[in-house]
């Protein structure tokens, strides 16, 4: 069939590219040592960054409450899907964050769509950073506001397109922590021209949440920022904070402007109320155990330093995202095997995930790791450089 062929002769471009994606199949925990293929691998491309998502008091927390909610929710949040763990979870975050209210959504990817889809209108403006996350660039064309992108941090660049004319209104959505970069958005500053343009700021902090900030409450915190200086605030679950799952924390009026607009939040079925329950548990390990961030701050440090004395310089981060950039996806697949057969998973990232010519290694510590894990991972690469592959 035409079709059918024509998908095929796309796989083989893809595959002659050094573009093709496969799945590796995990026969156990997420974690700093994970198996596959019967092997143990050091890993290091989770966004398990404090070492929760196999912690057994949260898996004690799912068990419990899986036998008092059973497993599936069996309905969407505004039919009878809507649990007591669910609400706890939300004020608990709400709580956390210090904004008047949260909202839960089964997934961040689709938390981003129901924000940009939800609240902007035909003849508003979206104002994206180039670097933004798949999700809220996806959202952006769900949404009928017209999309505007301006370079990566480019404030002054933001700042002239803000400043053009136009009746409708204005949301400036950016990551937190730009998930394949690492480094940290220029909060403060797109808060203020936020403040002088009357536009809604969004930081989707899905990699911030958990890590950054006192008691990891994220990039808004971290950058000395009020809650509110950020009135849309997103995060995720299920990276620092080893579960899964999604929320937005805002004001009261937009709380219940989203469920009344977002509709991949009205149109799905409310996640686990089990998994709420794990996520309470969470985020009472996030907020009491500073010492999981503390230990991720000193992996960082020891990598940074250790990279550069290889003469292997990472791209500017201060997050537990560490990536090396080897621009060419062939070169960033010779290298990730490389290191699979010394048994240490990192995973190449090529485009269309990053930009043409930006293929890298996206490697990410966890608290979960050593300083001797890091030490294995750098005599690895100081191997692959060496050798020149
Ligand atoms: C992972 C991620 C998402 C999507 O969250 P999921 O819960 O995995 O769907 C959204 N935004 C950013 C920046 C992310 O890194």
């Amino acid at each position: 069939m035409r079709f059918l062929d024509a998908l095929q002769a796309d796989l083989n471009t893809r595959r002659a590219q050094g573009l093709y994606r496969t799945r590796r199949v995990l026969e156990g925990a997420q974690g700093p040592r994970v198996r596959m293929d019967g092997r143990e691998l050091l890993s290091f491309c989770s966004n398990d960054y404090l070492g929760l998502a196999a912690d057994a008091r949260l898996a004690e927390a799912l068990c419990d409450a899986t036998r008092r909610y059973g497993v599936g929710s069996g309905a969407a949040h505004l039919i009878s899907g809507h649990s007591q763990a669910h609400h706890a979870l939300e004020e608990e975050l709400a709580d956390f964050l210090g904004t008047e209210r949260a909202l839960l959504f089964s997934t961040g990817y689709m938390a981003n769509l129901g924000v940009l889809a939800g609240l902007l209108k035909r003849g508003d403006q979206l104002f994206q950073d180039r670097l933004n996350h798949a999700s809220l660039i996806d959202g952006a064309q769900l949404s009928a506001a017209r999309l505007r992108r301006y370079p990566h941090a480019d404030t002054d660049m933001l700042a002239r397109q803000l400043a053009e004319r136009s009746d409708g209104d204005k949301l400036i959505a950016s990551d937190g922590v730009f998930s394949m970069d690492g480094d940290v958005a220029p909060i403060g500053r797109l808060a203020d021209l936020a403040r002088e343009q009357s536009a809604l700021l969004m930081i989707d902090d899905a990699h911030g949440f958990g890590v950054l900030g006192a008691r990891g409450r994220g990039s808004v915190a971290a950058a000395g920022l009020d809650v509110n200086a950020a009135p849309v605030y997103m995060a995720t679950l299920g990276k620092a904070l080893g579960t899964a799952g999604a929320f937005v924390a805002g004001s009261q009026a937009l709380i219940e402007s989203l469920i009344q607009r977002a509709r991949s939040y009205v149109y799905t079925t409310a996640m686990p109320a089990a998994l709420a329950e794990a996520s309470r548990a969470s985020l009472r390990l996030v907020a009491e155990e500073q010492w999981r961030r503390d230990r991720l701050t000193q992996l960082i440090t020891r990598l940074r330093a250790g990279m550069a004395a290889i003469g292997l310089p990472l791209m500017p981060s201060s997050t537990p995202i560490q990536p090396l950039l080897l621009e060419d996806p062939a070169r960033a697949l010779r290298w990730s095997e490389a290191l699979l057969q010394r048994d240490i998973l990192v995973t190449a990232i090529r485009p269309p995930t990053v930009p043409r010519g930006g293929a890298r290694l996206r490697i990410t510590l966890s608290a979960g790791h050593e300083a001797a894990d890091v030490d294995r991972l750098l005599e690895a690469l100081q191997a692959l450089h060496v050798s020149a592959i």
